[in-house]
């Protein structure tokens, strides 16, 4: 590191579209410190995609960057395209829980079974936080939201696990309370190759906190901590104590092939035996 960090440095001058107290504001200042403290002086070998969702203002159009914000849920597919392209730069996804694991989870399980050569970094607030507090694929079971009233009457999908399951090279989970942990998932996600998956569980104070009891993010940020367990902790629970609890860490880290790498490979074969 040859100088101290500033956020300046990897941002336009734009003033931020986030509600005080959003944890997108953590989850850029983890992001922006972990390329830091990689020795990246600027953005120049990045390329960020984004769909819709607040999440996805993150890169674009605030980072010193090249972004694509695109449609709601294909970024992940755009992305494709991008390190199909341009193997030599880091291609990084943000997005909501909606967003990448709603509208985009075919993408994202494709993604991963491909073992496709990006970093997707999901921001799981538990809503629909842009659109005004929508049940959400992640929302808790019997959580109030606006179009849920007497609680969600449905069960939350696990990216992570299924982010393991469909092929991902690294898959880890860790939440605004965890600035540090988060930081450092990201410093090893990017320094590994293939389909690379953070989900960072973060605070909505507009949409979805106040709403379920919190006065204030800070509050929010404080239940994180608490009721967040390791995945070594985690593994004499039951399914019935897990749903109150937030299990964090490295969930997988392999080394499969890349698309790239296969694809380069397959072509190679195939010249040869011409
Ligand atoms: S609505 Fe929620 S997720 Fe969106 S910027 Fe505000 S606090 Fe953040």
């Amino acid at each position: 590191m040859s100088e101290s960090f500033s956020v300046k440095k990897y941002l336009r001058d734009l003033k931020l579209p986030f509600c005080p107290g959003c944890g997108a504001f953590t989850v850029m200042n983890a992001f922006l410190r972990a390329v830091h403290e990689l020795g990246y002086e600027n953005l120049e070998k990045f390329v960020f995609c984004s769909g819709i969702g607040c999440s996805s203002w993150i890169p674009s159009p605030y980072f010193l960057a090249d972004s694509i914000h695109t449609l709601h849920g294909r970024s992940i597919p755009v992305a494709t395209g991008v390190k199909l392209m341009r193997p030599d730069l880091n291609v990084v996804v943000f997005g909501g829980d909606g967003d990448i694991v709603g509208i985009g989870l075919s993408h994202f399980i494709h993604a991963a079974r491909r073992n496709l050569d990006v970093l997707v970094i999901m921001i799981n607030n538990m809503v629909y936080g842009m659109t005004g507090g929508q049940v959400a694929p992640t929302t808790p079971f019997k959580v109030k939201t606006t179009t849920t009233p007497y609680g969600s009457f449905e069960y939350p999908l696990d990216a992570v696990k299924l982010a393991v399951v469909a092929g991902a090279n690294y898959a880890a989970r860790w939440t605004t309370a965890h600035p540090t942990e988060l930081k450092e998932a990201i410093k090893k996600a990017l320094k590994l190759k293939g389909f690379r998956f953070i989900e960072a569980v973060s605070q909505c104070p507009t949409a979805f906190g106040r709403r379920v009891g919190f006065k204030t993010a800070a509050e929010m940020i404080k239940w994180f901590k608490e009721n967040s367990i390791t995945l070594e902790e985690s593994g004499g629970l039951s399914e019935e104590d897990l749903t109150t609890k937030i299990v964090v860490g490295d969930f997988v880290h392999r080394d499969r092939p890349t698309l790239i790498e296969t694809i380069y490979a397959v072509i190679k074969e195939a010249q040869e035996s011409e």
